[in-house]
């Protein structure tokens, strides 16, 4: 009920509303009553309509409802938001809903040209006053508003952004210092649950994941490429980093390694029978080639001197550590190709089998680092009488182990199928690593070196 004389600009800038809110109550009490459409109206002042297929919402003042002893669905107070707001404008209607929400009074809205009405329940009506008044406290101060997003705050973080509420100690520098703490300890805990839940509950973190669960945990990417970050720095011990020898015929690799001149001959004889990689019987040309190259242009500027596949060799094995190390993660999506294949029949999406491959390779490349690397520096150091071969069992059976329980959590899986899996993925991941990797992580470093 605009007093009408009072006709101003609308405003639409949030804040300014806010501010100017004013709310009050109008004297006495006021009802919803329904009225059947097809009768005429009641000759009392009606002060709202809503029409609707069960029939016609008349709101009116309790008294005379009273009178014509109308059934009374809703006994309200109404209050004006006496702010000119501008039909059009964003953010008032959600504001003042939800600082009532939180003082537990409902609240049903009328949208006039002018002003918006709220009909409160008569008995909460001094408690929805005291909300909105302090909602214009609030927007004057600018206390209540997000300093951040402009929001309306509600608590002591905005709900639109998360940030906590601005307050005049966060100039100071205790403010600076504990924010700092608070950071550090929140990343360390998220990152030290990731790193346990990676390690001791196979499959929690892609189950949950792929469960919508993500708050608790990093996110694949990060947990992966941290974990890739450690091992950069970690010595190499594996065998996704092949060495010259490795990659070439085994010829080749005899003459490029001075020290294997002394084994016996029929070692010798056994190295030369070797073929090498899938790749090496023509990739072996380009080494032939280059270092030929090299050695003219070494004999050209000095007679005397020259260029052999054992210099290349060196120069090929000081690159190759780290390119591997950078390479590994080609094995990621190799994995997940390969278990989106042979899980086809779940009509899971590829970003969900590179989650699963993301997290298998974080956890072996941690227990690279956590297990695998101390045992070998403890054999190496102490002497410790440990076959080296037990390794080379346990460690395949760990991660197969780990990824059937890993592919049964994230797939729901029986054991047997998920053994079956975890073998096929991983006998697939070999093929690719030995027919795409090896060739590739070569093809990288000569053309490095
Ligand atoms: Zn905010």
């Amino acid at each position: 009920m605009p007093s009408g004389n009072l006709v101003t600009a609308p405003v639409s800038d949030l804040a300014d509303m806010l501010r100017t809110l004013q709310p009050e109550r109008l004297p006495g009490e006021f009802v919803y009553v329904t009225w059947p459409e097809t009768k005429p109206r009641p000759d009392v002042p009606i002060l709202a309509t809503v029409r609707e297929a069960e029939g016609e919402t008349l709101v009116l003042r309790a008294a005379d409802a009273e009178a014509l002893g109308l059934p009374i669905h809703l006994r309200a107070a109404w209050i004006t938001l006496n702010v000119h707001s501008d039909l059009a404008a964003c953010g008032l209607t959600a504001a003042f809903s939800r600082v009532l929400a939180d003082a537990g009074v409902s609240c049903n809205v009328l949208a006039g040209t002018y002003h918006d009405h709220l009909l409160v329940p008569a008995e909460q009506a001094d408690k929805a006053l005291a909300a909105l008044i302090e909602l214009q406290r609030g927007a004057e101060t600018r206390d209540n508003q997000c300093r951040n997003c402009l929001a309306i705050l509600t608590g002591p973080s905005c709900a639109q952004c998360g940030q906590a509420r601005f307050v005049e100690a966060d100039r100071r520098m205790s403010h600076l210092v504990r924010q700092f703490f608070d950071n550090l300890t929140s990343l360390d805990s998220r990152f030290w649950r990731s790193l346990l839940g990676l390690m001791f509950r196979p499959g929690l973190l892609t189950r949950d994941y792929l469960d919508g669960r993500r708050q608790r945990w990093m996110a694949p990417v990060s947990l992966f490429l941290l974990a890739n970050v450690l091992y950069f720095f970690a010595p190499a011990i594996n065998d996704f980093e092949l060495p010259f020898g490795d990659q070439v015929p085994g010829a080749m690799a005899l003459a490029a390694n001075p020290a294997l001149q002394s084994l016996d001959e029929p070692r010798r004889e056994r190295m030369r029978q070797n073929s090498g990689q899938i790749h090496s019987s023509w990739t072996a040309n380009w080494v032939t080639r280059r270092v030929a190259e090299r050695d003219a242009a070494a004999r050209s500027e000095d007679p005397s001197s020259g260029y052999s596949v054992a210099d290349y060799a060196r120069a090929y094995d000081a690159r190759s550590a780290d390119v591997s190390k950078l390479l590994i993660i080609m094995h990621v999506p190799m994995m997940a190709l390969m278990s989106m294949l042979v899980l086809w029949f779940r009509r899971r999406y590829f970003a969900e089998h590179m989650v699963v491959s993301l997290h298998l390779f974080a956890f072996v490349l941690m227990v690279t680092m956590t297990v695998l690397l101390p045992i070998e520096y403890l054999v190496r150091w102490t002497g410790w009488p440990i076959e080296s071969g037990m390794f080379k069992l346990v460690f395949p059976a760990l991660i197969v182990g780990y990824s059937a329980i890993t592919f049964r959590r994230s797939f729901d899986l029986g054991w047997l199928a998920a053994i079956a899996t975890a073998l096929m993925v991983l006998a697939g991941l070999l093929i690719g690593n030995v027919l795409i990797y090896r060739f590739v992580q070569f093809a990288i470093i000569f053309a490095l070196t």
